[in-house]
């Protein structure tokens, strides 16, 4: 695509102006983007003020990039009659009939009757009635908008805007743009409507002066509107689309940007940290022949392979290993160690939990005694003594396998030549821990391995994990049969009871699990309690364990091990079960309280059965009455197996802020793109990144100037960029 002539030239302007966040810290005025608000006309000192604090809008460009975030048809209006329950916002015309005062202390509210031709409704308010009833003049009409909700055969709408009627002649817009505001802005009249109309203002003030962001390449490769227009669009949207193109193009454009950023700090770190060249397989081969218990599944050989290449690659390897509950990610880990120390390395492996570290360590001791390798666990409860003992053969280089704790972090933990580390259930761990581990090798960082059976979407995976390399364990060992999954009532306890009770006959084992959550915890822990008397009484014959975070790490270990010996049928626990721990034999998983837990939560839960060879069983308990989030949660696990669905769901329910892991990654900054919808795109955006990166990583060629700049600008403004590092 050809430059213009002046390109080069007005390099130097441009570099200063385009749309830039905050700066907190007052600085020469550069760009009338960077003026402070309260200069636009309508707004002043007083309304500025609650924009800063209650928006956090300090200049023009803050309030360019303060998007609507849906928009009203504010054309159409519908008759009472009309009404249904899917209606998110409804605009009704109708006259008031009659206005009470209905209930007393907290629960009174005004209630207005209204009607149409077509029949009856209620408005209601709970608050700032006197306001309320100043504005509604019996038997005056107006347009009433808000979502409609049905109470036994009434119809009800919960705080309606309302507009006097003759504002229905006026030329009314289809794509009326709704901005996030609070209480406080809306009494000074920056109302949504009130943040439209400075907007109207601002807006042919800085336009001529909006810069494009994205080369002229990508806008045409992924035909894209300019960056002016998309601006225009989105705050005042002439046509549908035109508003989808708008949409899409300030979409594309976060997406685009984080992931360069993510995929710059991914080929720095490759480029800066030499790894150590790990490519014997012969400590492996005698494995595989000799020892191997059973056949790999193929996606565990893949995985593997993935893993061997980065290993001898000479660049040291930060990959993610995602596999649902019981795809064997321990065996591929194994594996991988088994690479390392054939090839004179040392490795551990470091659990969340002391209870999966115990597990782990029994689980690899048995491979690596069959294979003659030293082996030692490390957690909080380890004895001086031992610890003594274990430093020093570390040191020495003679321990081969550590397994633990993050007591593995520790600064006196010190190797040898710690080739490999790997981390299980990352979402447990930070980056500043992975960090800690990359320190334990001074001359090479040790190659890091990731392993994590919370599922991600794949969006969401390469967002997060943008710096990651990402494996997929996609199958489970043959011979498995899926989990059963039901959903029962409180009231069906005697029939679940007998089902147990069954089970056990046949030889199994049950988890019943309790929530227990911190803001709740000892009326958590007494229903717990009361649990376990009940399921004493109901079954006086069988051995019982129980585990809950309040008892100390030895006495859970004991009733642990009691459970995975098979000396108890029955175990009683929180959640502190949730991760990792393997009993075989335990084919029924009851979740008390199942509308308490979130969804990758149950999953987890679910995955303590159905690794054996038996059918399993999951039986979700919980009340009659469900809200609509909970409901969709418990269908969804009845519904299926297969944690990404799963995964899917529930980034859908929750938004991605409030996954794991979510608020250290930068992405719930996007203003306007959202993860959990708009995949396609984000892929489309990484591609890009990715081809620029790939053919000028410098940014040097004219066309990538546009981005350049945008870079640079975000370094300087640094609200967003600052998290990741
Ligand atoms: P997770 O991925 O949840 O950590 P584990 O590594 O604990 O799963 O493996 C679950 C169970 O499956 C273990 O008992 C393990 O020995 C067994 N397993 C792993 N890989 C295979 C395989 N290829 N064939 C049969 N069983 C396997
Ligand atoms: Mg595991």
């Amino acid at each position: 695509m050809p430059l213009p002539d002046n390109f080069l030239q007005s390099l130097g302007k441009i570099q200063r102006s385009a749309v830039t966040c905050s700066t907190h810290n007052p600085k020469p005025l550069s760009t009338i983007f960077e003026t402070r608000i309260e200069y636009l006309k309508g707004v002043g000192p007083q309304k500025a003020e609650l924009l800063n604090k209650e928006l956090g809008i300090f200049t023009y460009g803050d309030l360019l990039q303060h998007y609507p975030f849906r928009y009203e048809d504010r054309s159409t209006f519908l008759k009472i009659k009309d009404l249904h329950e899917e209606l998110e916002h409804v605009q009704v015309m109708a006259r008031i009939k009659s206005i009470d005062l209905v209930g007393m202390g907290t629960k009174k509210r005004l209630v207005a009757v209204v009607v149409d031709e077509t029949g009856e409704m209620e408005m209601t308010w709970f608050k700032g009635i006197t306001w309320v009833l100043k504005r509604l003049p019996l038997g005056g009409s107006f347009i009433f908008l808000g979502k409609p909700a049905l109470f036994g055969r009434k119809w009800s709408m919960a705080h309606p805007e309302m507009e006097p009627i003759a504002a229905a002649n006026e030329a009314r817009n289809k794509f009326q743009p709704v901005y996030s505001t609070t209480e406080k802005l809306k009494i000074r009249f920056l109302d949504s409507r009130g943040i439209s109309r400075i907007l109207e203002q601002l807006l042919p003030l800085v336009y001529p002066q909006i810069q494009e962001t994205l080369s002229p390449g990508i806008l045409d490769q992924y035909r894209l509107m300019g960056k002016k227009e998309a601006i225009r669009q989105i705050h005042f949207p002439s046509s549908p689309e035109g508003l989808s193109q708008a949409r899409k193009r300030l979409k594309f454009e976060e997406f685009f940007y984080l992931q360069l950023r993510l995929l710059t700090l991914k080929v720095t770190r490759t480029e800066k940290s030499r790894g150590q060249v790990l490519g014997s397989t012969q400590l492996l081969t005698g494995f595989y022949t000799q020892h191997l218990p059973f056949q790999l599944t193929n996606a565990q050989k893949r995985v593997i392979r993935e893993i061997f290449e980065d290993m001898k690659s000479g660049k040291q390897m930060n990959r993610l290993i995602q596999g649902d509950v019981g795809s064997g990610k321990t065996m591929v880990a194994f594996i991988s160690m088994l690479l390392a120390i054939g090839s004179g390395a040392q490795t551990c492996l470091m659990a969340p939990t002391e209870i999966l570290a115990n597990q782990h360590y029994e689980g690899l001791r048995q491979y690596a005694d069959s294979m003659g390798l030293q082996i030692a666990l490390l957690t909080g409860s380890t004895k001086k003594a031992a610890r003594k003992v274990l430093h020093e053969a570390l040191q020495s280089g003679e321990l081969a396998l550590l397994v633990g704790t993050h007591a593995l972090l520790e600064e006196v933990v010190q190797f040898k030549n710690l080739g490999l580390a790997i981390v299980d259930e990352q979402h447990r761990f930070g980056v500043a821990q992975r960090a800690k581990l990359w320190a334990k090798n001074e001359q090479y960082q040790p190659h890091v391995l990731v392993m994590t059976a919370t599922p991600i979407p794949r969006t969401l995976a390469m967002s997060l994990y943008g710096d990651l390399d990402v494996s997929v364990i996609d199958e489970l060992p043959a011979g498995r049969k899926p989990i059963q999954t039901v959903h029962r009532y409180d009231k069906d306890r005697l029939k679940v009871f007998g089902f147990m009770q069954e089970e056990i006959k046949k030889g199994r084992q049950v988890y019943i699990v309790y929530p227990l959550i911190e803001e709740s915890q000892s009326l958590d822990l007494k229903n717990l309690m009361d649990g376990y008397e009940s399921i004493a009484r109901a079954f006086p014959q069988v051995p019982l364990s129980i585990v809950h975070g309040g008892m100390k790490a030895d006495a859970k270990d004991y009733e642990m091990q009691r459970f995975v010996k098979g000396e108890t049928k029955i175990m009683v626990a929180t959640t502190v079960i949730e991760v990792g721990v393997n009993v075989p034999n335990a084919s029924v998983m009851i979740i008390e309280n199942a509308e308490r837990f979130g969804l990758s939560q149950l999953h987890q839960l679910r995955g303590r059965v159905g690794r054996g060879a038996e059918q399993s069983y999951c039986i979700l308990m919980s009340k009659v009455e469900l809200g609509r989030d909970s409901r969709i949660r418990l269908d969804t696990l009845v519904r299926t197996n297969d944690g990404f669905e799963i995964a899917d769901v529930d980034l859908r329910l929750r938004g991605p802020g409030d996954l794991m892991g979510t608020q250290q990654s930068g992405i719930t900054d996007l203003l306007i793109a959202d993860l959990s919808k708009d995949a396609p795109l984000l892929t489309l955006a990484r591609d890009a990144a990715q081809q620029v990166l790939a053919t000028d990583p410098n940014l040097e060629d004219p066309q990538h100037f546009p981005i350049l700049r945008q870079v640079r600008q975000q370094k300087n403004t640094a609200v967003n960029w600052s998290r990741i590092s």
